[in-house]
């Protein structure tokens, strides 16, 4: 109940003329008598009408639900406080399931300023629990309580330094303030709080893996990865693939087990690098694993990683949920037989069936689609837990990713392969669809090839899918066969079928890809020039840009063509103002947080540390700075929270514990 804080408060003494009311008002509060109270409709649409008037004009209340429960409390005749959300019908004033009470104004005097607005649920509506209600319980418990029932649990120099008032202070005045003033700071506290214990949490999880697990101990550079770094690799590693091979390697060499988290932009190469770790795994004697979220993108990993490797004696293999019968038993045996030095795959390396003889390394690319427990259950691969490189072509905003994965290591890549042109990227409406055909063909002409993007969010919606198809005709007539050949894949096609289609834009066979989203992740076709993104409001601004990522990845130029219709709400305008304004993954992942909020963020919804009850993360972002620099000096000075002035922040901690298992999750 305590934590079940008002949404916000409203100034109960302030009661206006309904002749005042506007529709520039949201929330209003008025004070008329009720004149007339009837029923009307029939089943469906059966409501309760109520006419009201304070003598300076009348107001019409309305009720959906409860109703049979607000005509017996309400009375013809009786003067109530209303209050509720203005709406206009007809240039005449309404209220749609107001807040009513009895006007006493007697009562008004005593009464605290600022009124708490609790949420509610139309369920609990309908059974008269209403913000009301629950402001009255939540006053009764305030009755109650004494500040012996709320203990303190932040240190006292932290309490002094911030000037932050008591636990039992704070939550008072969270719900009943006294003033602005004395508000603020108790939400200020409550935020810190929320932030300051999640840090610390995070932070202890990070010392106790790097205190107690050991990991396999990767000693040496051998022949693989020298051989393949100076013989097979066509290109110079950027700086960035440099560094980070560095961190790699002095992680995986210290005998703990690595958890690091590889943020790369699209295009910036992390393939490269999963494939020297894979190399190093190897060298030292372990088998690697490298899992993507889809077959697609496993399949095309797996045959750009055998490409590479071919003059190696290393043994690659692919395991995906279509692999079957003789081919699976094959590969199956060879991992467990150690024969099998890498294997490629999809959640399908997860299964319990699937043994290795020793692992020592898991890279898991695009790691947005998997879940925290996925992750984890790759631990129990092996005798020591494997090295675990997380790779994500999401930038993740750096607030939420040491807020979401403060427990990793972390990189970042922010640099892409040298001679990279930007990607002309460009808004159109659907009106000139024509001229983006044109310009289409004349790429085509150029021998390069585009990628026709529908949004599918869903891959079960039928109307999305009906768009599709009619896309692909529409496509299909501008290109006809068979001067041009069309791709299309998406996601009610077998594997097979979707595997070939992109096999067949892969080798060039066809000059179009019309698809969903499926191919969102990952795919590498380098001479693709055009990515059309059909209705692009549709999408958020993360996965316009991965999608624009699919281009722009050899050193001519490439286009990001945004198709939209006319009329356009201000949100989808702001996205597509930012995608034509900047290619900056991580500029981007900021601006989506901002417009977006993190709930909202692919992936992060499960891992359960965002979900705060007062703070935010990107309104609050002052206190997440200043709880973190406090969470990672008290954990780095004491680690065991045993210190004095400590204790309290671990007696705090073990009385939550049981709550939540992250601390077992890698
Ligand atoms: P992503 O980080 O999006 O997974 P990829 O690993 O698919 O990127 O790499 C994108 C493209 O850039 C590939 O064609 C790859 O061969 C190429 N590439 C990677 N590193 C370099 C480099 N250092 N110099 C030139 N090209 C590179
Ligand atoms: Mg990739």
């Amino acid at each position: 109940m305590l934590e079940c804080f008002p949404f916000r408060h409203i100034d109960r003494t302030q009661v206006r003329p309904i002749a005042e009311l506007s529709s520039q008002l949201e929330y209003v509060q008025v004070a008329g008598v009720v004149h007339s109270l009837e029923e009307q409709g029939d089943k469906r649409s059966r409501r309760l009408v109520a006419q009201v008037s304070d003598g300076t004009g009348s107001l019409e209340l309305t009720w959906f639900q409860g109703i049979s429960w607000v005509h017996k409390q309400v009375q013809a005749g009786s003067r109530y406080l209303i209050f509720g959300k203005l709406g206009f019908f007809m240039g005449r004033p309404q209220i749609v399931h107001p807040e009513l009470e009895v006007f006493a104004p007697e009562k008004m005097n005593g009464k605290s300023f600022l009124e708490p607005v609790y949420p509610s649920t139309e369920k609990l509506k309908a059974r008269g629990l209403n913000g009301r209600q629950i402001a009255k319980l939540a006053f009764q418990l305030f009755e109650a309580l004494t500040p012996a029932d709320i203990p303190e649990n932040l240190p006292g120099d932290l309490i002094r330094k911030f000037d932050f008032p008591s636990r039992y202070d704070s939550f008072r005045q969270a719900h009943f303030p006294t003033g602005a003033d004395a508000h603020k700071k108790a939400l200020d506290r409550l935020k810190f709080e929320e932030f300051f214990f999640s840090q610390i949490r995070l932070n202890l999880i990070r010392l106790e893996r790097h205190r107690v697990s050991h990991g396999p101990v990767f000693t040496r550079v051998g022949d693989l990865f020298n051989t393949y770094f100076r013989d097979l690799l066509p290109f110079e590693l950027t700086n960035a693939q440099k560094r980070v091979i560095r961190e790699i390697r002095k992680d995986t060499g210290l005998g703990r087990q690595m958890n690091r988290l590889l943020q790369g932009d699209v295009g910036s190469g992390k393939t490269v690098v999963a494939v020297l770790t894979l190399l190093l795994s190897v060298d030292n004697g372990f088998q690697g694993c490298l899992m993507a979220p889809t077959e697609i993108l496993a399949q095309q990993h797996f045959d750009d990683i055998s490409r590479a490797l071919a003059p190696l004696p290393v043994r690659v293999a692919l395991l995906t949920g279509s692999t079957r019968g003789r081919e699976r038993k094959e590969v199956l045996e060879g991992l467990k037989g150690g024969s099998i030095h890498i294997v490629v795959g999809t959640h399908a390396l997860i299964e319990d069936s699937v043994v290795f003889h020793q692992l020592g390394l898991a890279v898991i690319d695009e790691q947005h689609r998997f879940g925290v427990a996925q992750r984890a259950s790759l631990w129990k691969k092996g005798v020591l837990p494997p090295h675990i490189l997380v790779m994500t072509a999401t930038p993740i905003p750096r607030t939420l990713a040491m807020t979401a994965y403060g427990d990793l290591d972390y990189s970042v890549m922010d640099e892409l392969p040298p001679g990279r042109l930007p990607i002309v990227t460009v808004h159109r409406y659907d009106s000139v669809r024509a001229r983006v055909m044109d310009f289409i063909k004349s790429e085509i002409m150029k021998g390069r090839q585009a990628y026709i993007i529908f949004p599918l969010i869903e891959e079960s919606e039928t109307l999305d899918y009906e768009d599709l198809m009619k896309g692909y005709e529409n496509v299909k007539a501008y290109f006809p066969e068979p001067s041009y050949w069309i791709s299309m894949v998406h996601g009610r096609q077998s594997a097979d079928i979707k595997e070939t289609n992109m096999q067949r834009f892969v080798s060039g066979d066809t000059q179009i890809m019309v698809s969903t989203t499926v191919i969102e992740v990952g795919v590498n076709v380098p001479n693709a020039s055009v990515m059309v993104i059909e209705s692009a409001e549709k999408f958020g601004l993360s996965q316009l840009h991965q999608l624009r990522g699919r281009v722009g990845r050899s050193s001519d130029q490439s286009y990001c063509i945004l198709m939209t219709g006319s009329r356009l709400a201000a949100e989808a305008r702001e996205r597509i103002r930012i995608m034509t304004a900047t290619g900056n993954g991580f500029e981007i992942a900021e601006k989506d947080l901002e417009l977006r909020g993190p709930g909202d963020i692919e992936g992060t919804r499960q891992s359960g540390l965002l979900n705060f009850k007062l703070a935010s993360i990107v309104q609050d972002r002052l206190w997440l700075d200043l709880a973190k620099q406090e969470a990672v000096r008290i954990t780095g000075e004491d680690p065991d929270l045993s210190l004095p002035g400590n204790r309290i922040i671990r007696d705090f901690l073990l009385s939550k514990k049981g709550k939540t298992a992250w601390s077992k999750i890698s």
